[in-house]
Formats: C-alpha cells, structure tokens, sequence
C-alpha cells in the first residue's frame, strides 16, 4: 500500500493527518543461517515488501494502533501500563518498541498509528521485524530521539525478545533498518559492523526467487529454542562465548573434543561451516561472480537438512526441484520448519523453473507455493 493511502486511512481513523508516513522492508537472509545467535555472520538483503506506518505524536501517555491487515479497530494503550509478555496479539511488537526505548530512558509521551504490509507473516521473511523497525524510525524521527540505525535495531530485537517473548537474533532487525538497494548486507552479529556489498542480479541477467512454501511455523516454538540452547551447550563444552569463536580450520579439533555428543557436533559443525560460507560468499561478490555462490547456497541447504535438521519436505522439494530445472543454487532461508526458499537463477530460466516447482508441489499433494522476484530492495526510510 502506498504512502498516500495509509495516510488517507490514518485521517480517516484519527481524524487528522498523520504527522509523517515511515516504511521498513522484510528481508531474505542470502547466506549465515542460524549464526546470528552464535556471534556469527549473516548476509541478508530487504524486500521490496515492507511495512508502511503513518504516525502523529501525542502527548497523554496514549498509545492507539491499528493495522489494515488485522481484523478489529483502533487498540489503545496506556504507556505507563505496558509490561512485558501482557499482550498476545500483533500489537505487543509495536507496543514492545515504545516500551523498550522508554525503557531505555528515551522521551516517548504516546503516539497515533496505522499500518499496512506487504512482508507476508510467518514466511520467514521478517514481517515482525517490519513491523518493530517502521515504528522505531518513525518515533526516533518524530521524537527527535537521534538514535543511530544500528542501536534502532538493538531496541527493536529487545522489544522483540523481552517484551514479546520471542528469542530471535539480530539479524532481522539490522536488515530492516540498515540494507541499502542493489546491495546485501554483510553483518557481524558480534559487533554489529556491516559492509553493504554490492549485489546487483538484473545487471548480471540473474534472478533470484522467493519460493513460500505456505507452511507455517511459530518461529518461538520449541525447535528453535532447541538449537539455540544446543548451541550455547558446544560453545561451554568448546570453553569459548560463542561458536564463532572456533575457527574454520579448526573445526576438526573441536568436533574431536565434543566426544560422543551426536547432537551437538551436528549443531557445531552447521554453524562453524555456516560462517565459512558467509565468508566465502562475500568474497565471491566482492569479486564480481555472483553465479559463484551458487553451489555456496546449496552447500549451506544440505547442512540446515543433514546438520542443523530445521528443513521439512516442502523446502527440500523446492531445493531439489530447481536444482534439477538448472537454478544455479538453491537453499531454505529464515528460522526453518516451513517458510521460504531461495532459488539463484539465470533470468532465462525462471519460468521453466517456476512451472517445475508448482507441478513438482501439486504432485506431492503439497499446498500451491507463493513465487516471487527478490530484488535486493532500500531498508527503513521517511517517505512523507
Ligand atoms: P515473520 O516475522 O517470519 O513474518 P513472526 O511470527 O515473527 O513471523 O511475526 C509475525 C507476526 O507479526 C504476526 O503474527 C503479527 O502478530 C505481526 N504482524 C506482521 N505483520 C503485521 C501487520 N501487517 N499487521 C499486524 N500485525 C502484523
Ligand atoms: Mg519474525
């Protein structure tokens, strides 16, 4: 939805025009899958799917939120009430944001709100982050809060794990706040220091697909939690803060010292290799291949399946299909258990590939995927 509209509809609800008209993009993680909760290396990229909020301030210590995507009218809030895990619904991740910079000292006295997005929930396309991001920047803008993008995120990921209750990383949120057009974000989740590495697929005559498989997954669920604890448990047997600190070359070692714990070498040796391909994948870009990362891509698939166990029939079914239509690579992105896939691919062959993952869907019986483009989009900007 455009920003004239949502301005409209916020007079509309309001019965004044918004004081402004924010919009933060969803995003596909490239490459460092499950790393960013180890310390590690991710490389996602923005949609150019993204929330869209107009916003006015006040100054009764009200917060009013609407979402065109959500059945129900205005929900009102008082600040001084908001408290953490209290609200269940979709307004506890923009209530969150308000409640963490509050928290966090900064002057919020109340706001108006009304949103619309484009990110599809529960894709793995981070419409959560979105969501939190659009309103951070419009409330540090507003608020004249002169908070950086890197610290916008911090609040937003705290909004999201405290007041929300769900444990995700960073990446999300710094995707959304800080990718830059034609460009991939390369993050380190320790430091937070990002290079925006060039990556522009229509003038290579490339594509890339967004393949949503329709399977939902509650991405706080139990699995998710297992991984992350399983994680925490290697870096502690391994004596280091976080398994980004094994290195590459000495992985082999580590899994040597790990003994019989099946379990954990598994998640270890996933996200010690995940960071490698990172690397890896930005070298290749930076050297101007990106047809190279590929077979990086598919790498990455077989250890998030074999090592790492968070894929399911439905994203192995993309991967293999397209890989066997001539994609150049192919991987499930996001948290796992459903979501999307991505497929690399020259720009000629997106039908054929496109027809052979549909047909590929109806003959295992599997609900139709949703397919798009991904152009490598802006992150959160003003708009009005
Ligand atoms: P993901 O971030 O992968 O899309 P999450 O479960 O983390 O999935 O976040 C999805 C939730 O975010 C939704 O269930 C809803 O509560 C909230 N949300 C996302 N987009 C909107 C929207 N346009 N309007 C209201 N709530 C939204
Ligand atoms: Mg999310």
């Amino acid at each position: 939805m455009g920003a004239q509209q949502v301005a409209e509809r916020f007079a509309e609800l309001y019965g004044a025009e918004p004081e402004g008209v924010w919009a933060a993009p969803g995003r596909v993680n490239l490459i460092g899958e499950h790393t960013d909760y180890n310390d590690g290396f991710v490389m996602p990229f923005a949609l150019p799917h993204q929330a869209v909020a107009a916003v006015s301030r006040r100054d009764d210590g009200v917060l009013r939120l609407h979402s065109e995507d959500v059945e129900g009218g205005v929900v009102e809030l008082r600040l001084d009430a908001l408290a953490p895990q209290t609200d269940r619904e979709w307004t506890a991740y923009p209530a969150g944001v308000v409640w963490a910079l509050r928290e966090a000292g900064h002057e919020v006295t109340g706001a108006d709100v009304h949103l619309s997005s484009t990110v599809p929930t529960g894709a793995g396309l981070s419409s959560s982050a979105a969501l939190e991001v659009v309103i951070a920047l419009a409330l540090n803008d507003l608020y004249d809060l002169g908070l950086q993008r890197w610290k916008l995120a911090r609040l937003c990921q705290r909004a999201e794990n405290v007041y929300v209750g769900a444990p995700t990383g960073i990446m999300d949120q710094t995707a959304s706040a800080c990718c830059e057009q034609g460009h991939a974000l390369f993050l380190d989740t320790r430091d937070l220091s990002q290079q925006q590495i060039p990556f522009d697929l229509v003038a290579e005559g490339l594509r890339l697909l967004v393949v949503d498989t329709q399977v939902k997954h509650a991405h706080s669920g139990g699995e998710y939690g297992k991984r992350r604890a399983g994680c925490e448990k290697g870096a502690a047997l391994l004596g280091v803060d976080a398994l980004r600190d094994i290195p590459y070359d000495g992985l082999d070692a580590a899994l040597a010292r790990l003994g019989d714990e099946e379990e954990v070498i598994r998640l270890v040796r996933h996200v010690v290799t995940e960071d490698e391909r990172v690397e890896r994948t930005v070298a290749l870009l930076r050297a101007g291949d990106i047809r190279a990362i590929g077979p990086v891509l598919t790498e990455g698939h077989a250890s998030l399946r074999d090592d790492f166990r968070i894929s399911c029939p439905e994203l192995d079914l993309v991967v293999d299909t397209a890989l066997a239509a001539g994609a150049l690579g192919a991987r499930m992105t996001g948290g796992g258990f459903g979501g999307s896939a991505i497929v690399l691919a020259e720009a000629a062959d997106v039908d054929t590939l496109t027809k052979a993952v549909e047909e590929a869907f109806a003959a295992a019986d599997f609900k139709t995927p949703r397919v798009f483009e991904a152009v490598p989009s802006a992150g959160a900007r003003r708009l009005v």
